[in-house]
């Protein structure tokens, strides 16, 4: 197969309401989605989920865009690919990036999937067709419109409850969650909000039973997380911290976390993903598939991703349509009463494109 064009769409989802974390507030979500188009075959999707501004990543959408059209894209154009290998080995002259990467891998993953008739999933060796999943509630104004969203999530069927914490919002939420909700399924994500300073607070939050306790340091203070996590009883999970396969060794050895939360698009695709969670299994560490506000492309391989072997927790594999207005994907992705959300029969990402909204939600397009 040979990649003749990429066309790319800049777009933005209206938000249903901003969702506020330790390092940002989301309000419109915009993102690139990508296409990938054959000379006489078919064409695959793909979405590169950087935020505009360097808060949660280093990347941007405009970094990711520069290093798209001028590297990245051409490295591959006219290429024979036949394994999504094949894409990645043509980009490792260029570190790092891995968002702007993932954004162009998944459209390859498409492609060879449609290629082969089968879908994504299958080729990451998925079984089954549901995953149960789980729902990350935003810092809020007060305590009672906090309440108030975990209560509406758990009414909706959701498995897990994940609470975006910082100093001075953290104690009090999850008590509150506890004292409300009993023994639901709660773990706390920080984006990195604390310091090793902070290791003495952070460990008083083993009274509320977490599930996990996501990122609470900066994302390269493996040796303070290490330090933490003996700390603690409740296992760290890493997720800025972990770009690769290589930071998830360093982690297991280092004894930095007992969970990882692995987001395609944040170690740079499927192929680093699948590195990463083989680790985690010679490790005996626990995977979960975490998401960044997708659109209803990214949630689709997210889906593939927390079906495959290996993906041991239930993953944030959110509906987009829970955040956004609007989606770009059909048929929709739901969430059934009982908390799953299932894989719809079909080749590819198993979706199609909502040509129209796409359309409508589009601000820019190129090609390269
Ligand atoms: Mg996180």
């Amino acid at each position: 197969m040979k990649i003749e064009r990429f066309e790319f769409y800049y777009v933005v989802l209206p938000s249903r309401k901003p969702f506020v974390t330790a390092t940002c507030t989301v309000l419109d979500r915009e993102l690139i989605v990508v296409k990938a188009i054959t000379a006489d075959g078919p064409v695959g999707w793909g979405e590169v989920d950087a935020d505009p501004d360097p808060c949660y990543a280093p990347e941007t959408l405009g970094s990711a865009r520069y290093v798209i059209d001028r590297y990245l894209a051409p490295a591959v154009l006219g290429r024979e690919i036949s394994t999504p290998e094949d894409a990645v080995e043509a980009w490792s002259p260029f570190v790092g990036n891995e968002m702007a990467k993932s954004g162009l891998e998944l459209a390859v993953w498409d492609l060879l999937a449609r290629e082969r008739g089968a879908s994504v999933a299958a080729m990451l060796g998925a079984t089954g067709r549901s995953v149960p999943v789980g729902v990350s509630v935003g810092i809020a104004a007060t305590l009672d419109e906090f309440l108030a969203e975990v209560d509406e999530a758990l009414a909706a069927g959701y498995r897990r409850v994940k609470v975006k914490i910082r100093l001075g919002w953290d104690v009090e939420p999850l008590g509150a969650v506890r004292e409300r909700f009993g023994d639901v399924r709660l773990q706390a994500d920080a984006n990195s909000g604390y310091g090793v300073e902070d290791i003495d607070h952070l460990a008083q939050l083993d009274e509320f039973g977490l599930e996990m306790l996501e990122q609470p340091l900066y994302h390269d203070d493996l040796a303070d997380h290490a330090k933490l996590q003996a700390r603690m009883e409740t296992p760290v999970c890493l997720d800025e911290s972990i770009l690769s396969a290589r930071h998830a060794r360093l982690a297991a050895e280092l004894g930095s976390c007992r969970i990882i939360n692995v987001k395609v698009s944040r170690v740079g695709g499927l192929v680093e993903a699948r590195r990463i969670v083989q680790v985690c299994r010679d490790h005996g560490i626990g995977v979960w598939c975490g998401s960044m506000l997708e659109s209803g492309v990214g949630a689709a391989y997210n889906l593939a991703f927390a079906l495959s072997p290996g993906v041991t927790n239930p993953g944030d594999v959110i509906p987009p349509l829970r955040y956004f207005e609007r989606d770009i994907i059909r048929p929709a992705m739901e969430m059934d009463c009982d908390g799953t959300v299932t894989l719809p029969e079909g080749v590819g990402m198993c979706f199609a494109i909502d040509e129209e909204a796409l359309e409508e939600l589009t601000r820019e397009r190129w090609s390269v």
